[in-house]
């Protein structure tokens, strides 16, 4: 019988691939009207290599750019970090907003299941994208990398959320878009799994060992009635 639903968080239920190019492109903009000397898209690879390089969540990204593109100028230096930062900023307001259809998904099933989230992003980032997508108060519990410091395909998030939930792994279901984090993880932890399609950007058909596959989020209707 199933009694709890978990969750992904970025790009299973928020757009996060999305927001961070389009931040990473308003950020590449301001630094250049600030002054940079290097084209925009010079300043937006530089960016994602220092993504590349530490991490989607780092929290120094704009100074590594202009440490790494030789800026020496201090006036500059900063004009242009502070560009980039509230460029960013704006753009994570703009685009991780409440999607309705979402909600209501959510809050349907949150009558019939106990919902919860197992993340990689450090708590303070995983919340504000919660918050901002109108989605805080769906979940219980939030396990997100600070709690556990045990990334996916741990299946130590997943065990984490369980327990507090006092569910089984074969009452659960869990629902993600990396197959070698997500999908692999939760089958770890004994979790029914279901993958979202629609979140991918490397789907392939022979190495998806997800139970379930959903094309769009609100498929996750067929998924449950398939299990009930
Ligand atoms: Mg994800």
């Amino acid at each position: 019988m199933l009694k709890a639903i978990l969750f992904d968080l970025d790009n299973t239920l928020i757009d996060f691939s999305g927001f961070k190019r389009e931040s990473a492109l308003a950020a590449a903009k301001a630094m250049r009207k600030a002054g940079v000397k290097e084209s925009e898209k010079a300043i937006y690879s530089r960016i994602f290599e220092a993504y590349e390089r530490f991490g989607i969540e780092y929290r120094s990204t704009f100074t590594e750019v202009l440490r790494s593109l030789g800026v020496e100028d201090r006036n500059l230096f900063e004009h242009a970090r502070q560009a980039a930062i509230i460029a960013y900023t704006k753009k994570k307001y703009e685009l991780i907003k409440p999607r309705q259809k979402a909600i209501r998904t959510l809050s349907a099933l949150r009558s019939r299941y106990k919902l919860g989230i197992v993340t990689d992003a450090p708590k303070d980032k995983a919340w504000q994208r919660l918050i901002l997508a109108g989605l805080d108060h769906l979940f219980y519990p939030v396990v997100t990398f600070s709690d556990t410091e045990a990334k996916k395909p741990s299946p130590a998030p997943f065990l984490r959320a369980l327990e507090l939930l006092k569910v089984m792994p074969k009452e659960a279901l869990f629902v993600g878009d990396m197959l070698e984090r997500d999908i692999i993880g939760a089958k770890k932890a004994g979790m029914i799994t279901c993958l979202a399609k629609y979140g991918c950007h490397d789907f392939s058909e022979e190495e998806n060992v997800a139970d379930y596959t959903i094309e769009k989020f609100e498929d996750i209707h067929e998924v449950i009635n398939s299990l009930e």
